[in-house]
């Protein structure tokens, strides 16, 4: 991933998405498409882009609950 990759910020949040269908951007009222380098540190990126919610699929459903649940879907974007 290079500095000039294009990303996706919902509108008013300080996370990044990778991806334009990314789930954490499914309810966003508007998208800014972004290069990554123009970001300010205060940017982070969301975890269903970066796989780290993807990663409990392997460990079965139950965990993936899990961990869905622990996302607060204000945070997401
Ligand atoms: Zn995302």
């Amino acid at each position: 991933m290079s500095d000039d990759d294009i990303i996706y910020v919902a509108a008013g949040c300080d996370r990044y998405h990778e991806s334009r269908e990314c789930q954490g951007l499914s309810h966003a009222r508007a998208i800014e498409k972004r290069a990554l380098s123009s970001l300010s540190d205060e940017f982070t990126l969301c975890e269903l882009c970066s796989g780290a919610y993807q990663a409990g699929l392997s460990d079965g459903a139950f965990v993936t609950a899990h961990l869905l649940e622990d996302l607060d879907p204000d945070d997401i974007g």
